[in-house]
């Protein structure tokens, strides 16, 4: 009304058809946990040094019954402007960490966390809860938080924060260089390592700005005693880039795509016959 006389007509119809859709798949995403048609798909994380496989990261999905898989940009908002990502990322957590204990020992398993859920606190229990059922060593349980989580740097986040470091497991800093994170939040938060995005990554080849820009974060995470990840790798030559900038770990389709655990598990039991290593063979 406020746009004036013809605007509610024109947008009316739309409007209600988001509103509706928003209202169905809000609905539907209240019963998505009773029906489990939530997933957790794995992607592997390989240490460039050893260039061995050293965890995953759990990536959820929901396979909704009407419109199949769906990735949690498209639904993720929404259970945080509900309330429902709190039951939901129990959930991620509990499955996770059941899930890490049929992977192998050496791998860590990461977990994203929602900035809903820092803030809430009860994560603290839910992820002692997790670790204690599953007797799951902390040392192998990563928590991926983003820079949103930490922008309001309030005392309560860091207080949350603290007590999980207290419980043993890895505090990682996700899509670093997106947000509007200063650098002193490195020291502050006493992170385990930061996952430089994939924005950054993936224009290295063709620009040498980006290239500066992950040489600099890599270097000042190993001045600070930090790990790095680079996200997103889809090249052999980002993996080359990120290798000479001097990244810890390395993430991406170059390397392996995300899997259900099952599909993850049974490749392991049964490797290619021609084992094909994204790191080329050295031995030739
Ligand atoms: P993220 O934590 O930064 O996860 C990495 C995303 O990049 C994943 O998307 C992954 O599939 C994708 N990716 C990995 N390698 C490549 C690559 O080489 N190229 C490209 N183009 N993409 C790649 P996904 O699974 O759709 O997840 C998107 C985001 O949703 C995640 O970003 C994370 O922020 C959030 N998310 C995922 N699972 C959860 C969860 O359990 N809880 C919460 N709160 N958020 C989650
Ligand atoms: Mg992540
Ligand atoms: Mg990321
Ligand atoms: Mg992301």
């Amino acid at each position: 009304k406020g746009r004036g006389r013809g605007t509610l007509c024109v947008f009316a119809p739309e409007m209600e058809a988001y509103l509706r859709g928003r209202i169905q798949m809000e609905a539907d995403l209240r019963d998505a946990l009773a029906w489990q048609q939530f997933e957790l798909v794995y992607q592997p994380i390989y240490a460039l040094a050893s260039e061995q496989l050293c965890g995953f990261e759990a990536l959820l999905r929901w396979n909704h019954p009407r419109l199949g898989l769906i990735n949690p940009v498209a639904f993720v908002p929404l259970a945080e402007e509900t309330g429902l990502i709190a039951d939901i990322g129990t959930w991620v957590v509990r499955q996770a960490c059941a899930d890490a204990r049929l992977l192998p020992q050496h791998a860590r398993v990461a977990v994203n966390l929602s900035p809903v859920q820092l803030a809430s606190g009860r994560i603290v229990e839910v992820v002692a809860g997790a670790l204690r059922e599953n007797r799951l060593d902390a040392a192998r349980l990563e928590l991926e938080i983003t820079e949103t989580a930490l922008f309001a740097e309030s005392q309560r986040n860091r207080d949350v924060l603290q007590r999980l470091k207290g419980l043993g497991v890895r505090i990682v800093l996700d899509d670093f260089g997106t947000g509007y994170s200063s650098l002193s939040h490195l020291r502050v938060f006493s992170l385990d390592k930061i996952k430089i995005d994939r924005s950054f990554v993936q224009d290295m080849s063709a620009q040498p700005d980006s290239t500066a820009i992950v040489e600099a974060i890599t270097g000042l995470a190993r001045r600070l005693g930090i790990a790095s990840t680079a996200e997103g790798i889809e090249t052999a030559e980002q993996l080359e880039i990120a290798r000479r900038a001097g990244c810890t770990e390395v993430q991406g389709h170059y390397l392996g795509r995300p899997l259900p655990l099952s599909r993850v598990l049974a490749d392991m039991r049964a490797p290619p016959l021609a084992p094909a290593s994204p790191f080329g063979d050295h031995t030739t």
